[in-house]
């Protein structure tokens, strides 16, 4: 089901390439990712899971979870939310674990490659793709990575304008702040681009990167940015598995990146600003959102998305909760109800809503996995989201070759990812000695920028943890 009349996106026409599902050949848009590619052909059930052979869909589409894991050519576990389809691809279902393919081989040598480079930035969102210009502005030599195919991290979904300071991009367009940190980036002859590159280790010598499924790369980087951004949570209640229950995130990649509908109508659960913008854009995609599910008394998301959707007469239900998603092979809709001060819920409030569609966005937490294999110090900190590594201003880890910035370091938004890549891209320059002389002014021009960011009541909590895990 494709995208049509988008307000502000368009999809023009692309070249059709074919690829068989299943046996049977099905039809993608060049530069569509396989999941995508079967969505539109109405293919929610991407597998069966591990050990209970349940139905698994798409869930984050960028890459974090394994709901989307398939065989692709013969190699089990592909994470096909961020495999574009290629013509002539065989894909296929998994039911249970895969076997290991049989003619598995370790790979050639020529398949394998050791380098070095000044700074490595792994994860290409606002936080690394400032990081990489800065660090690279200085004169240092960048290579950047991600696993996704494209870069932007979450900016490439988010069509509505920011939210912030309004000195800090506020106003402006995510994809459009996106577009040109991009478009700088691909222009910066000291940065080398990787995408479709996961980084899968640190070891002692090198960081290990996987390459398209092809190549195993060896980069020993004179420092080391982890902007990984952050993994969509979820909550528990039955069904929470079946194909229809999306991450916020995942339906935008989908509707935003891929011009794809997830279906026909939706429930969102979380009133936060995530929620709030994501029920706007499938009302925008035209589903229909029969409401917004919220179990504190009060909407999170500034009033301005609130007013927004209920324009449209969608009701946000506070002090609500899912009870269960109803459905055998995908969601055929949910059972919500109302909750007292106690928690416990009210009987008689209890209600069906009839929807394909159940969008959770109940909150991230940061992907600090790289960092923990580097031995970073981390602490669980419930306020920015989950584990994150304990540094200085400047962002640096316990590791003084290792940075941190961005959603990675404690959930904030895309403005804070921006000011946290600048410091430690800077940073990163002057430890190097290739810095150009204005690293300093940057680094403190971006640390005001942040305090005021994070002034007023509102973000209490959140510099009291930001100073919880910050050394000196
Ligand atoms: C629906 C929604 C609306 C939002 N609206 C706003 C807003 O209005 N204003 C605002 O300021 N912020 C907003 N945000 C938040 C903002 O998008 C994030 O805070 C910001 O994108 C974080 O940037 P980042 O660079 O840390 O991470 P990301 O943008 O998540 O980028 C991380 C990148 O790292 C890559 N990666 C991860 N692991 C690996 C690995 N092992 N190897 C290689 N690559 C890897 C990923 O593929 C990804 O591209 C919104 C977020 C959402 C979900």
């Amino acid at each position: 089901m494709r995208v049509k009349d988008h307000p502000v996106l368009s999809f023009p026409e692309r070249e059709e390439i074919t690829f068989t599902y299943q046996g049977k050949e099905v039809t993608a848009r060049q530069g569509e990712t396989i999941a995508a590619a079967l969505h539109n052909h109405g293919v929610l059930e991407l597998s069966k899971s591990g050990d209970k052979l349940r139905p698994r869909g798409l869930f984050c589409s960028i890459g974090k979870c394994s709901s989307c894991l398939m065989t692709v050519d013969g190699v089990p576990n592909v994470r096909t939310c961020i495999t574009l389809a290629q013509e002539g691809m065989v894909v296929e279902k998994q039911e249970g674990f895969p076997d290991l393919p049989r003619e598995a081989e370790p790979l050639e040598p020529s398949s394998t490659e050791t380098r070095e480079t000044d700074v490595l930035v792994i994860g290409g969102g606002p936080a690394g793709l400032k990081a990489s210009l800065t660090a690279a502005d200085a004169g240092g030599d960048v290579t950047l990575v991600d696993e996704n195919p494209f870069l932007g991290g979450q900016l490439i979904k988010q069509t509505h304008k920011f939210f912030g300071s309004s000195d800090l991009d506020a106003g402006t367009r995510g994809i459009a702040i996106g577009d040109d940190l991009v478009g700088a980036v691909k222009a910066h002859e000291n940065i080398e681009e990787m995408t479709g590159t996961s980084a899968v280790g640190v070891y002692k010598e090198a960081v290990g990167l996987y390459k398209n499924m092809e190549k195993f790369v060896k980069l020993n980087p004179g420092k080391l940015i982890v902007a990984t951004g952050a993994t969509e949570k979820m909550i528990p209640f039955p069904n929470n598995d079946l194909p229809g229950v999306y991450g916020a995130g995942g339906i935008q990649t989908l509707m935003n990146v891929h011009g794809v509908k997830p279906g026909k109508s939706a429930v969102i659960v979380g009133a936060g600003n995530v929620g709030l913008i994501v029920t706007y854009q499938l009302l925008q995609a035209g589903v229909d959102v029969q409401a917004v599910v919220e179990v504190a008394p009060e909407i999170g998301g500034y009033f301005v998305h609130a007013a927004k959707i209920r324009r449209f007469g969608v009701p946000i239900l506070t002090c609500h909760t899912v009870l269960e998603v109803v459905g055998e092979e995908r969601v055929e809709g949910v059972r919500i109800g109302e909750i007292d001060e106690n928690s416990e819920l009210l009987q008689e409030s209890t209600q069906y809503l009839d929807v394909g569609i159940v969008g959770l966005s109940v909150g991230l937490s940061p992907s600090y996995k790289l960092l923990a294999h580097a031995g970073c110090e981390l602490q669980l900190n419930p306020v920015l989201g989950g584990y994150v590594p304990i540094r200085d201003q400047r962002m640096r880890t316990t590791r003084d070759d290792v940075y941190v910035a961005g959603d990675a370091s404690g959930i904030e938004e895309a403005t804070s990812a921006m000011l946290e890549g600048t410091i430690a891209g800077a940073d990163a320059a002057i430890e190097l000695g290739v810095g150009g002389g204005r690293e300093e002014e940057k680094i403190d021009d971006c640390l005001n920028k942040l305090k005021d960011l994070r002034a007023g009541p509102y973000y209490r909590e959140l510099r009291k943890s930001i100073q919880g895990v910050e050394i000196g």
